[in-house]
């Protein structure tokens, strides 16, 4: 399976820099996506006036459906909001990664690309790499604190840092750690003094110029 891992970052991030989102955990109302319409099962079953059950016909609640051409150039989502909601939130993702992706279809490749635009999104490398080198230590409670993911999420991204570390840069890194500035030095304020040391090189050097 052939993967463009680089691709699904910058849709993830894009799609954080066009909402405009500068805090974690993301709010749920800040999970929208253009032409799509998010709807709980809950308000569903209101606005219908079916119940749950009729809906689903008895079967047990996904946590979340696509649904497309019910009206045209419609999508709808709808999702239980009765979830535990770092996982709710991931599905919301997830579904709208199969928008953004463009998928035609929902086999296992599709279905591994949804998932990482939803780790992208919930919790950006770049901003991970940001707070390691403001001297925080990253772990997977830390993970499920800053970024308000499931433990499930946590440890996937913690295993993928493990095996790539922070060597994937992306063409939006720097337009995403300016959206979040205020964001982590109001919450995250550098901890280290080699995060200034850094700082102080680039001062060190530019000093040098003025001769
Ligand atoms: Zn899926």
């Amino acid at each position: 399976m052939q993967f463009n891992w680089a691709n699904i970052t910058s849709l993830a991030y894009l799609t954080l820099l066009e909402q405009d989102i500068r805090e974690f955990p993301i709010p749920v109302k800040k999970i929208k996506c253009k032409g799509v319409k998010i709807c709980s099962y809950q308000k569903y079953a209101e606005i219908t006036g079916a119940t749950l059950e009729q809906i689903t016909l008895g079967h047990e609640l996904d946590d979340a459906f696509l649904l497309r051409g019910l009206r045209p150039g419609i999508t709808l989502i709808l999702y239980n909001k009765g979830k535990y909601p770092p996982r709710m939130k991931h599905t919301l993702w997830h579904e709208i990664g199969h928008i953004k992706c463009e998928h035609k279809k929902h086999s296992e490749k599709e279905e591994i690309e949804a998932h990482f635009f939803a780790a992208q999104i919930t919790a950006p490398n770049v901003l991970i790499k940001a707070l390691y080198k403001r001297g925080y230590s990253i772990s997977t409670q830390f993970l499920m604190e800053c970024f308000g993911i499931s433990k499930e999420a946590a440890e996937k991204k913690m295993e993928y840092l493990r095996k790539y570390t922070f060597n994937h840069s992306n063409e939006y890194d720097d337009s995403l750690l300016e959206q979040f500035s205020q964001y982590l030095s109001k919450k995250y304020p550098p901890k280290n003094s080699c995060y200034y040391d850094e700082y102080f090189d680039e001062m060190e050097k530019e000093r040098q110029n003025w001769y």
